[in-house]
């Protein structure tokens, strides 16, 4: 053990301890006992303070606690439950020390999802200046890298026959001399175990490589490795753990915008459902857009931007910012295709002939899952069109409706004489149905104004459109003319029929008390009425007629007010065209 190594280390190790009361304790959902978990406690303990040489004994014992208990089986829900636990304990130490400065190496960390990283990449300088730095020569360390990324991308795809046969030809890589290249192996080896069901040895590597990259850089580095630890484990149906220990590196790094937080934003982001609900959801995508490109890969931004293209659509019916997030979507998507084609060249040329042949079914369903992808989208898009265009039409239809509805009563307003009830007399004349105009207006309303408030006068007027509305047939139309008068069509009634109907209206509201807030109030009304058998199809006409009603009512009122009167021609006749 290297003297400076262990004083750096005992420095982190001191670390603040958390006031906050501790509520991320996975403890209440595993099946491990109490004097199990506190053994494998006090050896986590143990692992962080050891110096090289008694590392891997501890290991060691942490694995003879763990694989006989999940009978050496990988697949057994309880080897989820203690690499829970482990990383729940190794949590307890990492996230209090707080870094002040990120590392070369964690940044390189963030270029591992953006793989293969060639000439043409962004990201390439940064490799390439990582290299250089170890001071040897560089085409050599370019291709062990990329050798290795290649192992790193046959893993990802599930290739695991091509990844076995590489991982044998691979110089073993020395964790002292170049960590990246390391860890990269490491990872990738992580894979390999998890694929041949080997949990002894894929819980050594994994303790082993949060250990040695937490000495050799930082514990921003080390929790990226738990993290991605994390995110590997088949939780089966405990998804619960996973989801509480995301939270609660969530809440330790929020604030830090690094790429640890961005990785478990978007893990947190991809969880069912059940789980983080969509609300939940959204919050992390407006989080995770704005980090920097670096930190999060093409698909993860497709799947981001899809997800608010769909949440806008179907929860918050905001169609201007569903189409845009999916057209953000749709850009990477387009991206994704660039970068599958990118890892296809890669593949091919850094694969011999055979390999490439047999590599070619992962990269099939690659494809298949982008064009699933891309189905996807297209019907999105599509239904957010079609819901915006509906929702444009019933708004239009409402505001249509709005335009010939007078708000105080709910009746007709005047408007809708010039449209539909022009139609409708024209209509009726061609068949010679007759057509009567009634002018209605209240006998001195501005006294119930006057003496009761305008907010009784207004009940008034509502009240008198309902009796006016449940008095006719649904064939007649009445219309709120004015302040207080009352225009009613009576469609197929004559001139005798329609004088009897509104005498029989005047008595009604004669003898009608208006009950306002037990305020009892009555009036009388005056009516004119007007009758046409033949309006031609000029709406001069039809002004007309409802002048002619208007001036009989202006004779209702001067003949002393509360009557009917029927308009009379200059010449004196009632029953002609007015
Ligand atoms: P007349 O018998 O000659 O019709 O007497 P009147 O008091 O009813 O006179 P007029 O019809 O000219 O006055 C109508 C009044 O109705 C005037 C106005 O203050 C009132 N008014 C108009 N619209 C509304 C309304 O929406 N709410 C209320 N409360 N009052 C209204
Ligand atoms: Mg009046």
């Amino acid at each position: 053990m290297k003297p400076f190594f262990v004083s750096s280390r005992q420095k982190k190790m001191n670390p603040q301890k958390n006031s906050q009361p501790h509520i991320y304790n996975i403890s209440l959902f595993t099946n491990v006992e109490q004097d199990t978990r506190n053994k494998l406690k006090k050896l986590v303990h143990d692992l962080i303070l050891a110096n090289e040489d008694s590392r891997l004994l501890i290991i060691e014992k942490i694995a003879d606690i763990v694989i006989p208990a999940c009978s050496g089986n990988l697949d057994n829900q309880l080897f989820s439950e203690f690499s829970g636990l482990l990383i729940e304990y190794l949590l307890d130490y990492f996230l209090e020390l707080k870094s002040t400065q990120e590392s070369e190496f964690y940044h390189f960390l963030s270029f591992l999802s953006h793989c293969p990283v060639t000439e043409d990449s962004p990201y390439y300088p940064y490799v390439q200046k990582i290299m250089n730095d170890h001071k040897e020569s560089e085409p050599e360390l370019m291709n062990i890298f990329n050798r290795l990324q290649l192992l790193y991308l046959l893993t990802e795809n599930g290739d695991f026959g091509n990844a076995e046969e590489l991982l044998e030809e691979l110089e073993p890589v020395e964790e002292n001399k170049h960590l990246e290249l390391w860890a990269l192996f490491q990872l990738s080896q992580t894979r390999i175990y998890r694929h041949q069901n080997k949990p002894t040895e894929l819980l050594e590597t994994q303790l082993n490589l949060i250990l040695e990259v937490y000495i050799r850089d930082s514990s921003d580095s080390a929790i990226n490795f738990i993290i991605r630890w994390l995110i590997s484990i088949n939780w089966f149906k405990q998804n619960i753990i996973k989801k509480t220990l995301l939270l609660r590196i969530k809440d330790y790094l929020l604030e830090q915008k690094s790429l640890n937080t961005a990785m478990v934003l978007y893990e947190l982001f991809s969880m069912e459902d059940r789980l983080v609900p969509s609300v939940e959801k959204i919050e992390y995508q407006r989080i995770l857009i704005k980090y920097p490109v670096s930190m999060l890969n093409v698909q993860q931004l497709h799947t981001l931007y899809f997800f608010a293209g769909y949440y806008n659509c179907g929860v918050l019916s905001n169609f201007k910012d569903s189409i845009q997030n999916y057209q953000y979507s749709n850009y990477f998507l387009h991206k994704s295709w660039d970068s599958f084609l990118h890892l296809s060249r890669f593949m091919r040329e850094h694969l011999d002939p055979l390999r490439f042949y047999k590599a070619i079914p992962y990269l099939e369903s690659r494809i298949k899952e982008l064009s699933n992808q891309a189905s996807l989208q297209n019907n999105a898009y599509v239904e957010s069109l079609q819901a915006n265009f509906y929702k444009i039409e019933e708004l239009y239809e409402k505001v249509g409706e709005l335009s010939l509805t007078d708000s105080l009563t709910g009746l007709r307003n005047r408007r809708y004489l010039e449209g539909n009830l022009f139609q409708m007399v024209i209509l009726a004349a061609r068949h010679n149905v007759p057509v009567c105009f009634s002018m209605i207006d209240i006998d001195f309303f501005k006294l119930v104004n006057d003496n009761y408030g305008h907010l009784a006068g207004d009940f008034v007027l509502k009240e008198l459109a309902r009796i006016l509305n449940s008095e006719f047939r649904k064939s007649d139309v009445v219309i709120r003319y004015g302040g207080d008068e009352f225009l009613v069509i009576l469609f197929d009634s004559d001139q005798r029929l329609s004088y009897s109907i509104m005498e029989d209206l005047r008595q009604k509201i004669e003898a009608y008390s208006f009950d306002y807030n037990n305020q009892i109030i009555t009036f009388t009304i005056s009516i004119g009425i007007a009758c046409d058998f033949h309006i031609s199809s000029q709406p001069k006409n039809l002004a007309k007629c409802i002048a002619c009603a208007d001036q009989a009512c202006y004779v209702a009122k001067t003949n002393g007010r509360n009557r009917v009167e029927l308009y009379q021609s200059p010449t004196g006749a009632t029953d002609n065209n007015c």
